[in-house]
């Protein structure tokens, strides 16, 4: 049916308390066009590439009708922002269609993302544009096809409606397209789902809205077991604290191993905020997330995160942090007795998962070396010392042949000039030890330590923080020593040391005989590597053709991340790519 253009009634703003959903209406968009589709999620719900051509599809997942049977809404939710309490965030921008059984039988929730005004979308407008959209789409999609666990984005759709946005072009705000995407996920549940129970905050005092209400938490945790992890409730479904705490169990190995793949890929998600952290360990809501080029553990992907609380080696930890929210907000339904002494399990389950792939990453496939982890370490530390892109420097290491075979040394000296070519230059170097604070901000902390450490966090910062500033300054003394070619010759005797760690090591995998094992070796690996992410510049390309009207980059980019560890994607489809240039995806070679 079509819309009423005005649905004040339904979704004016407001605090909701006792409820997990609020019945709001999508707000209509003019002239609706699609940008681009996904074949692989809209098959998820039985609809294909024709389909998203067709002029009903515009209608439907633009929002400006509603699908036959589906009764819109937008989900409650609350969150801890950057390490505080903020209360009811919600779906300010969602609008949750339904579910659709598809013909596998498989359930999938679907939501339309920029659909305008909610309960919970604040002073916000509800709207996303072109840029954010197109990044989540791009982004979700090349996460599953790496296959790291993710929500999806069916369509993208924009349209001729505006709104304006805090970027400005000769001092005047720039209005932009509202554009929305279909996203699909088994749930979109959250840990901030549960902290609408959240108890009285002991420093702000702020609450969940639907605090006290054990009735709805032990029906939503019913509901969540029962639908999402349905062999626990089998088993234990007359044993509710059983049901529970193996729930939360499983929550926590989930988002290990969630957590652990990010890290291996070189993925950073910019707001790991409790509210962007999925009940069933999907990577959800794409913001200013980021892969790694040059690898930097300090990578910090969001420019509002000058604390770096959420930069990519802190993630696991922050993870294993927001698990504990989770714990806190369930409280009312299972003591804190049971469920905090299970937090110990995420650091197994992720360093297990973590270094099990690893070592297919490096191709340690034959059996534990006793000093293999001293190895992945110290490739990790040579591409940091040398500014190595994190991507193609772990795909190119599949292009040396095993010790004893006939080509060994010719590879060698190609993958170790190929690493030569991927560490960063000197300015690159220099750009990235730069202070991230200005000195006031650094004053402020110092002063903050000695008088009152508890508001640090309040501001985004941490002792750590401190330490980032000064080991990054002590580095960039360092970094002024060098000069271009004194940068290369510590490269290569940096590379040369772990290359011949790294090949003695391999002296072991030599099962069932060379051959076999220089094959199964570069199959493992190139599985494990990709040669194509989702990097920025790329992305950048795919938005700024689009926002001129030509979709042609996006779809293009699209099919690359389809297939992120295929060598034989035809390169020829990327004539032209460079990183200044017009196109290209991130091929390793
Ligand atoms: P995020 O940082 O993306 O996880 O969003 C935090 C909160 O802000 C969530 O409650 C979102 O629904 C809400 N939000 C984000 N963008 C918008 C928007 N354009 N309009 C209204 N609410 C928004
Ligand atoms: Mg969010
Ligand atoms: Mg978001």
């Amino acid at each position: 049916r079509v819309l009423p253009v005005d649905s004040e009634t339904e979704n004016y703003v407001r605090q909701v308390t006792g409820s997990c959903f609020s019945r709001v209406f999508p707000t209509p968009v003019e002239s609706p066009a699609v940008v681009c589709y996904s074949e692989s999620a809209l098959g998820l719900i039985d609809l294909t590439g024709e389909d998203a051509n067709s002029e009903e599809y515009t209608e439907y997942f633009s929002g400006n009708k509603i699908l036959p049977g589906s009764e819109t809404a937008a989900h409650c939710y609350c969150g801890h922002q950057f390490g505080i309490f903020a209360g009811q965030l919600g779906d300010g921008a969602a609008v949750y269609l339904g579910e659709v059984i598809n013909k596998s039988k498989e359930r999938w929730e679907i939501q339309l993302k920029g659909s305008g005004k909610t309960p919970f979308s604040r002073h916000a407008d509800g709207r996303k544009v072109l840029r954010s959209s197109i990044r989540e789409f791009l982004g979700s999609e090349a996460m599953h096809h790496l296959g790291i666990p993710s929500t999806r984005a069916g369509s993208c759709v924009t349209s001729e409606t505006l709104v304006e946005r805090d970027i400005f072009y000769n001092g005047n705000p720039v209005n932009e397209k509202c554009t929305i995407i279909l996203r699909l996920a088994p749930t979109f549940l959250r840990f901030g789902s549960f902290e609408i129970f959240k108890l009285p905050d002991s420093e702000s005092g702020r609450k969940g809205p639907s605090v006290g209400r054990t009735d709805v938490l032990h029906r939503m945790l019913k509901y969540t077991i029962q639908t999402f992890f349905p062999q626990i409730w089998e088993k234990h479904s007359e044993e509710r604290q059983t049901a529970y705490l193996e729930f939360f169990k499983e929550v926590i190995r989930q988002t290990a191993r969630l957590v652990s793949q990010w890290q291996c890929v070189g993925w950073c998600h910019g707001v790991l905020n409790t509210d962007n952290m999925s009940i069933v360990g999907l990577t959800i809501d794409y913001g200013p997330f980021g892969f790694l080029d040059r690898y930097d553990p300090d990578f910090i992907c969001n420019s509002s995160d000058k604390g770096g609380r959420y930069a990519f080696n802190k993630q696991p930890e922050i993870c294993q942090w927001n698990l504990r929210k989770l714990a806190q907000a369930i409280q009312g339904a299972i003591p804190l007795t049971s469920t905090e002494p299970c937090l110990s399990l995420f650091e197994e389950e992720y360093e297990t998962h973590y270094h099990d792939k690893m070592r297919k990453k490096f191709g340690f496939l034959e059996k534990d070396g006793p000093r293999d982890i001293e190895i992945m370490e110290a490739f990790l530390d040579t591409m940091q010392q040398t500014g190595a892109d994190f991507t193609n420097s772990f795909r190119c290491l599949s292009r040396i042949s095993l010790p004893g075979s006939a080509n060994f040394d010719d590879k060698l000296s190609e993958v170790q000039s190929y690493l030569l070519s991927q560490c960063c230059s000197l300015e690159e170097h220099t750009a990235a030890y730069q202070p991230k604070l200005d000195p006031r901000e650094l004053q402020m902390i110092v002063v903050l330590m000695q008088t009152n450490p508890a508001l640090l966090p309040a501001i985004g910062y941490s002792y750590e923080t401190l330490a980032r500033e000064l080991k990054n300054a002590e580095k960039l003394e360092e970094i002024k020593q060098l000069t271009p070619q004194t940068k290369l010759e510590k490269d290569t005797v940096l590379w040369t040391k772990w290359l011949k760690s790294y090949t003695e090591r391999l002296k072991q995998e030599v099962a069932p005989d060379l051959d076999s094992a220089n094959q199964k070796r570069v199959e493992v690996m190139n599985a494990n590597n990709p040669r194509f992410i989702l990097r920025n510049y790329i992305a950048q390309n795919a938005i700024e053709a689009a926002e001129q009207g030509d979709f042609q980059e996006v779809k293009r980019v699209l099919r690359l991340l389809e297939n992120p560890y295929c060598d034989s994607v035809e390169l020829g489809d990327l004539s032209g790519g460079s990183k200044d240039g017009a196109s290209a995806a991130a091929a390793a070679d």
